[in-house]
């Protein structure tokens, strides 16, 4: 199939690095490269406005909500997704199979929700993938970690109990999960697998 990502006969898988809301997987990558500045992290197309700081290309591909439509209807998008009812937002297929072509390790950081719908859409397209799960140390851990970001009543702290208790339980759909007991470590865990994906 024309997503099939291949050379030299190697089938390189696309890293898809997800996990629980406020695990941490931003700082692993951060981390990660820093350390291996050579991995190329895809660059999502969105139609909110771009904030001060960013840069068009960069943070997002900033787009209007006509060009997105229209690159969705091209079937540009590996996923799409709705934010907070308002902005699309969606990774561009072309520019993660150009980079596993040319043997740039290439990921995808995603939450829960996104990583299913890779899923779904990379059985349709061919396209190889491994999937990594970033798990906090303790279901405590996780908690604590949303707690903190946000107000203390009770019922918002049930809630972000449950928060944490279902998207733990998706662990399994995993193909390799890290613990993030420690950003170092966890990041030297995230590039032993990409390293041996890419024979790096
Ligand atoms: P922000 O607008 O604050 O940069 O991002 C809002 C949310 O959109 C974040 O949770 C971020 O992870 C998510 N997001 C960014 N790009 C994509 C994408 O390409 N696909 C999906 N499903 N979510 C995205």
């Amino acid at each position: 199939g024309t997503a099939e990502a291949s050379a030299g006969g190697a089938r390189r898988r696309l890293i898809v690095f997800s996990g629980p809301t406020a695990v941490g997987k931003g700082t692993v990558e951060k981390r990660l490269l820093e350390r291996h500045p050579e991995i190329w992290v895809s660059v999502s197309a969105t139609t909110r406005d771009r904030r001060p700081g960013e840069t068009d290309g960069v943070d997002y591909h900033f787009v209007t909500e006509d060009e997105f439509a229209d690159m969705e209807r091209r079937g540009e998008f590996l996923e799409t997704a709705v934010v907070h009812g308002m902005a699309h937002y969606g990774t561009p297929i072309k520019p993660l199979l150009d980079h596993m072509n040319a043997g740039i390790p290439t990921i995808v950081e995603i939450d829960l929700q996104g990583a299913r719908r890779v899923r779904q859409r990379a059985k349709e397209l061919g396209l190889d993938v491994v999937y990594v799960f970033l798990a906090p140390p303790t279901f405590e851990d996780l908690a604590k970690r949303l707690e903190s970001r946000g107000t203390e009543t009770p019922e918002q702290r049930a809630k972000r109990l449950e928060t944490a208790r279902v998207e733990l339980a998706a662990e399994p759909e995993f193909d390799v999960v890290i613990t993030n007991d420690e950003v170092d470590r966890a990041a030297d865990e995230l590039w032993s697998v990409i390293a041996s994906e890419y024979g790096l």
